[in-house]
């Protein structure tokens, strides 16, 4: 399953170049053109799906063991503090690239990329209920 003009499908049938640093019959690994960080690395899966709505649960699950595999080939290989997984969904998640993939970043404590920041205040119970209401499976 391609997506005609899917850059991340091109990669895969070779038709642009890259730095492949993993393939099995599923996935593919490759390091991001533009890297947060040292050693940023993209896995996708070879089909070709939009977002996580998309990708059926067993193909995320090898994914994701790909995701694992890396990561700690990136910790163990850079001199690294740790690393995010990243995936967005979706344009205004971020998303640019509508071919499924996980991010992989590099950090050390001394960088100055992004941060998660947790706002200080917490939410009433109220505020929680009303949510928890919708979301509540
Ligand atoms: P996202 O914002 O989650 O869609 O991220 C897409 C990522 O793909 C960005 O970090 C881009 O730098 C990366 N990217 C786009 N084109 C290429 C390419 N040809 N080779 C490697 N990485 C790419
Ligand atoms: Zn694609």
């Amino acid at each position: 399953m391609n997506e005609a003009g899917c850059i991340f499908c091109k990669i895969i049938k070779r038709e642009i170049p890259s730095k492949i640093v993993f393939e099995n019959d599923l996935n593919l690994a490759f390091l991001d053109i533009s890297p947060i960080s040292k050693g940023h690395t993209i896995v996708i899966p070879k089909k070709h799906y939009s977002t996580l709505e998309d990708i059926p649960e067993d193909e995320l699950a090898e994914t994701i063991k790909v995701v694992k595999k890396i990561s700690i080939n990136i910790h163990k290989s850079l001199e690294i503090d740790g690393y995010n997984i990243l995936q967005n969904n979706f344009a205004a998640a971020g998303q640019v690239v509508k071919h499924f993939h996980m991010h992989i970043i590099p950090r050390s404590y001394d960088d100055d990329k992004f941060r998660l920041e947790i706002p200080k205040n917490q939410a009433s119970d109220e505020e929680l209920n009303e949510i928890y209401g919708q979301l509540k499976f």
